[in-house]
């Protein structure tokens, strides 16, 4: 079994506002292992891209780490000071953003933020910094990286410039990859092109990578396995088949029938999940899901159920499993 390389253990990340405390992340468990491709699935506002920022050290006040450690190779990076993430940040762990415009700085050429990659972290110059960064180029499939190198980033397509988001993030073999709905902003044909993309990473790198995204059809492409967030929490957690074909929690059955599936007639359909996502700062007692669960019973009402393990592997928090 490959190493663990990521272990969260109860981690809870708030944010204060005027309406109260918002637990985005709510006692959160989970590990990741060397070379796994793991999707954080669940509709948005579940907790899940704050999650992946507190892994990053980049939560923003009013957010705030309340609790918990988050374990990368035995160091709890928790209790790293700004300056100690910076240097993991991008070395050691990296982050794709859903909008590229985010990473990339528009008034300098591509060429100048992939170089300054190298020097930083590296202590590269000149010529070794602009080899290693067409190399990079050419990795995620930008056509002629040598006349397109020294280019601004609005002279790039909106998937031209996911790429180079990609070519930076993985830049130095990062061992953790978190990438937050990174194929999102694109459309369906850039969308084939950037999970290929990733694909062809996971083989030639042995990182692990962390995919958020509400799109379960991404996940099918790309994960082995599978965490389902639901308010700040993991509600259940497997291998890629159980999820798909045997999921347990009736939001994770709901997720699965959101997956777009082709008619006969070729339409594509999609089942919503019935209700929406609970006010984050009046979160029912009992399980959060009971007000929109078909299922639910008395005990939904009164008792949060825990995540537990109900076959090797497969952990689902219902108290009807
Ligand atoms: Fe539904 Fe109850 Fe299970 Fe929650 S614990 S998902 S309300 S059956």
């Amino acid at each position: 079994m490959n190493e663990v390389i990521l272990d969260i253990q109860n981690l809870e990340t708030n944010f204060v506002t005027k309406k109260g405390i918002v637990r985005a992340v709510d006692g959160v468990d989970l590990q990741v292992r060397r070379g796994e491709t793991l999707g954080l699935v669940g509709e948005s506002g579940c907790g899940k891209t704050v999650l992946g920022l507190s892994i990053m050290g980049l939560v923003d006040s009013p957010g705030r780490i309340t609790g918990g450690k988050i374990l990368f190779k035995g160091e709890d990076l928790v209790s790293k000071s700004s300056e100690e993430m910076r240097q993991l940040r991008g070395d050691r762990i990296s982050m794709i953003f859903q909008d590229p415009t985010v990473t990339l700085n528009p008034v300098l050429r591509v060429s100048q933020q992939l170089e300054e990659v190298f020097r930083y972290h590296r202590g590269m110059k000149g010529k070794e910094a602009r080899q290693k960064s067409l190399e990079l180029l050419s990795l995620v499939g930008i056509p002629q990286p040598e006349e397109r190198i020294d280019r601004y980033p609005f002279e790039f397509s909106g998937g031209m410039q996911q790429r180079v988001v990609i070519a930076i993030a993985v830049a130095l073999n990062p061992e953790l990859l978190l990438a937050d709905e990174p194929t999102t902003a694109l459309d369906v044909t850039v969308q084939a092109q950037i999970i290929k993309v990733l694909k062809d990473l996971k083989q030639q790198k042995d990182s692990a990578i962390i995919l958020i995204t509400h799109d379960m059809g991404v996940v099918a492409e790309l994960c082995e396995t599978v965490a389902v967030t639901y308010a700040g929490n993991i509600i259940e957690q497997g291998d890629l088949e159980t999820i798909l074909e045997r999921p347990s929690h009736p939001y994770t059955v709901g997720l699965i029938q959101s997956i777009p599936k082709m008619e006969e007639h070729g339409k594509a359909r999609l089942t919503a999940i019935p209700g929406t996502l609970a006010d984050p700062t009046e979160i029912p007692p009992g399980c959060k899901f009971h007000p929109r669960c078909s299922r639910a019973e008395e005990v939904c009402k009164k008792t949060r159920p825990v995540l537990r393990e109900v076959s090797p592997g497969h952990k689902v928090a219902c108290h009807l499993d």
